[in-house]
Formats: structure tokens, sequence, C-alpha cells
């Protein structure tokens, strides 16, 4: 054998005794290609567990396991506890669309998260509004290390297609912004409703239905996460037309852009 050949095996079985990563979105399109990129690259094995598919293979040189844990904060809950009890994922990473809340948030722009909370929890008077009950906590962090990978990969994408990416689109250049994302049980739609998240949490910059959850878990369970949200709309009365016109013409090339980049960097590192 050579030892060229010999260093490609060591370097096969060095990466796949690696814990993977675990990739998730709620639907579809805010995947991209990355699972027909993992048919291409290693095969895919895929597992069913209360009813969602988990695709498990190597992209990009990064071996994942990714999967669409649908709409909603229980939604993400229970598929990144499969990820971490039938996976024994590493990390997890989820990436996605949401709705702008910060004043100079835009459509286009993509936010990572620093921190995230729920917005829609409130046992007060008995804890404070917002809290967790009995964990005693209202803002889980992401993890440093994972959020700025994530954001150097965001930082890659706009420096290299920001431009043409506008262009393509008709959206303004994408900006990156890092902070607290929200997440509730709601498609916050109206300017009345977003007005009352930035009262109530005026250093929110994006709205979304299932970072905190996952943020929730990863914390109890000691999983390093981190999310990652383009901006489909502001959450006001436009929200509903914005959010399917990116969903359906943009979200899955952000996707693209910001994951491929992400994973390029993780398996060299
Ligand atoms: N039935 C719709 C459901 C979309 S709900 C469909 O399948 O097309 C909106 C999704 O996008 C959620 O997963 C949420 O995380 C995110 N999102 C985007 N804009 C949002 C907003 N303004 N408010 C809340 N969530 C938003």
């Amino acid at each position: 054998m050579s030892a060229a050949s010999q260093g490609h095996d060591a370097a096969l079985a060095a990466s796949s005794s690696k814990r993977p990563l675990g990739i998730l979105a709620a639907l579809p399109q805010e995947l991209g290609d990355l699972i027909e990129a993992m048919r291409a690259e290693s095969g895919v094995r895929t597992v069913t567990h209360g009813r969602r598919d988990y695709h498990v293979g190597t992209v990009h040189g990064a071996p994942c396991v990714v999967t669409l844990a649908r709409v909603g904060k229980v939604a993400a809950a229970a598929t990144v506890s499969a990820l971490i009890h039938a996976f024994d994922v590493e990390s997890v990473v989820f990436t996605g669309v949401a709705g702008g809340v910060g004043a100079e948030v835009r459509v286009g722009d993509i936010v990572v998260a620093n921190a995230l909370l729920q917005h829609d929890l409130d046992a007060s008077p008995l804890f404070p509004r917002f809290e967790v009950p009995l964990l005693g906590m209202s803002r889980f962090t992401a993890d440093a290390t994972l959020a700025a990978q994530l954001a150097a990969a965001c930082e890659r994408f706009v420096a290299e297609e920001g431009a043409a990416s506008a262009a393509r689109f008709g959206t303004m250049r994408p900006r990156v912004h890092r902070g607290l994302i929200i997440s509730g049980d709601q498609f916050v739609a109206s300017a009345a409703g977003v007005k009352a998240l930035r009262e109530a949490l005026p250093d929110a910059l994006a709205v979304e239905m299932e970072g905190a959850a996952i943020a929730q878990v990863c914390h109890e369970y000691g999983v390093p996460c981190a999310v990652v949200r383009t901006i489909s709309d502001t959450a006001d009365d436009h929200a509903p037309a914005s959010f399917v016109s990116f969903l359906t013409e943009i979200a899955g090339a952000y996707s693209n852009a910001i994951l491929t980049r992400f994973l390029v960097a993780r398996s060299a590192g």
C-alpha cells in the first residue's frame, strides 16, 4: 500500500470516529441542497424516529446528521433530543429564516445568535416573565466558538457573494448581525406584534419559532449549539408575503452558501 493511500485510510478512520455534527432546520427549503450534497459525497443512511427522518453521512468532509424539525418549539425540542440521544451529536447547528425585529435588521440580512430566549414563556407572577420555571434562566447562550465559526462563514459569504446575491434577489447587500434571537409559538405578522416584542425585549434582533427551544435542550444536556437565521420578513403586516417569497426563492441559496463555508472550515480545522 502506498504512503498516500495509507494516509487517506488514516484520515477516513479519523473522520468516521468523530462524533457527528447535528444540522437542523424547520422547513426543507431552509436546508438548501445539503442532503443532496451528502448523498453525492458519502451516500446517506436515513433513520426514522418520531416521524422524522435523520440523514447520516459526510458533507464537505464533516460527519453530520441532517434533519428537519418542522415548525415550533415542541417540534424543535423533540428533534434535538433525538439528535442527542440516538446519534450522540457532538454539537448542533440550526439554520433557517426569521423575522427581523432589531431596527437595523433588514430582509436579506443574517443574524447569528449569541443568546436565545422564549418570548412567549410567562409564568409570572410565580416566576419572572421569560424565565424557564425551575431552571431559573431566561437567556440561553450559544456556544461561543461555534457561533464565531458560523459568523465567520457568514462574513465570508457576504464578502465573496454579497453583492451578487443582492443583485440576484433584489435585496440590499446582506449584513451579518450577532445578538439575541427570540422564539415563540407564533408567526409574528403585525406592526403591533413586532412593536410589543421590541418594547419588551429592546435588544432582540430576530424572531422565529424554534431556536430558544433548541438552546434550552442543548444547555440541559451540555451540548454546544449555534443558530443562524436569514431575515425573510420584518414580522409586520407584510410578513406572510415576504416570508413565502423569501423561503421559496432565496432561503436555500443562503443556506448553501453559509453551510458550505462553515463545514469546509470545520473539516479543515
Ligand atoms: N406553514 C408555514 C409555516 C411557516 S412558520 C410553511 O410551512 O410555510 C414560519 C417559519 O419561519 C418558522 O419555522 C419560524 O422559525 C420562521 N419565521 C420566519 N419569519 C417569522 C416571523 N415573522 N415570526 C415567527 N417565525 C418566523
